[in-house]
């Protein structure tokens, strides 16, 4: 049977299609993956060593927030840019690797977390394609989301990442990122063992700490987020960077509802979390 004419723009070529290597990459030099469910190596300069040896005991999860992938890679594997990350993850499961593990890869930007303030130095950064808030947010492919889960998991065991240091990139800079965003599904991670999370309380009508809001029920909700990691200043104003740092808070833990606004769900949300810590994690949280 004779073949009809090609299709070259059909789905399935688009599925199958190589990967786009940027050009610059082609000149920096390639490494042996640290997981053996990497598919792909596109090498990026854009890295330097762990701050005093450092070791990552943190994974860090961002979307890229670009129209297209091709975009993405060359921005994070192009000289210049000042950005990077270990791994990239593909819309349909394919996982990229552009930075060796040991390295310090270029991800979090100006960021804290349990009063560290070099997350780059302490983590492991995986940028999850996604268009983004800015380009129409679509929902994560369910195949994209088993490869981060899978590739989580073989760095949790590899490195003994602990469950609760498995964040958002908007988790350590509440005022300046919402990545990867409240559409991302943290709670079927945990079904695999991939981060902290507990079932968040439901919103019902409650009072609330809002902006403008002052006094000790405003530094007791401060004083939560910080001991759960948040870098938010404890003044007892609700202020920006509370309102920031709420909001954070609610697109990871209880998405039905970012406002920033802190409701009852909220705070609910957040003393459960804290109390189902590991107990030697909540030792030092309440020091
Ligand atoms: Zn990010």
């Amino acid at each position: 049977m004779s073949s009809g004419p090609s299709t070259p723009s059909g789905s399935d070529s688009k599925r199958q299609r190589v990967l786009p290597v940027p050009k610059a990459a082609a000149n920096t030099r390639t490494f042996e993956p640290d997981s053996s469910i990497v598919s792909d190596i596109i090498p990026s300069p854009n890295h330097g060593d762990r701050n005093k040896g450092r070791q990552p005991d943190m994974i860090l999860l961002h979307y890229t927030g670009m129209p297209d992938v091709e975009g993405a890679l060359a921005r994070l594997c192009t000289a210049g840019t000042e950005v990077s990350a270990h791994y990239v993850v593909l819309e349909d499961g394919r996982i990229v690797q552009c930075v060796p593990e040991a390295k310090r890869a270029w991800h979090a930007g100006v960021s804290s977390w349990a009063g560290e303030d070099d997350i780059n130095s302490c983590s492991i950064g995986i940028e999850i394609v996604n268009r983004g808030h800015d380009w129409g947010y679509p929902d994560f492919p369910s195949r994209q989301i088993a490869a981060v889960t899978a590739l989580c998991r073989g760095i949790m065991l590899r490195r003994e990442v602990p469950s609760h240091r498995v964040l958002a990139h908007s988790d350590v800079a509440p005022s300046r990122k919402k990545d990867p965003g409240e559409k991302f599904p943290w709670h079927s991670l945990a079904n695999s063992g991939v981060g902290h999370w507990v079932q968040p309380a439901p919103v019902v009508r409650s009072e609330t700490l809002k902006i403008g809001s002052i006094g000790d029920d405003v530094q007791n909700l401060q004083q939560a987020l910080a001991k759960y990691g948040y870098g938010v200043p404890v003044t007892g104003k609700y202020d920006g960077p509370t309102m920031d740092t709420v909001a954070a808070f609610q697109r990871h833990f209880r998405p039905a509802k970012v406002d920033g606004i802190a409701d009852r769900s909220t705070l609910t949300t957040l003393h459960a979390l804290l109390a189902s810590l590991p107990p030697e994690v909540r030792a030092i949280a309440a020091k």
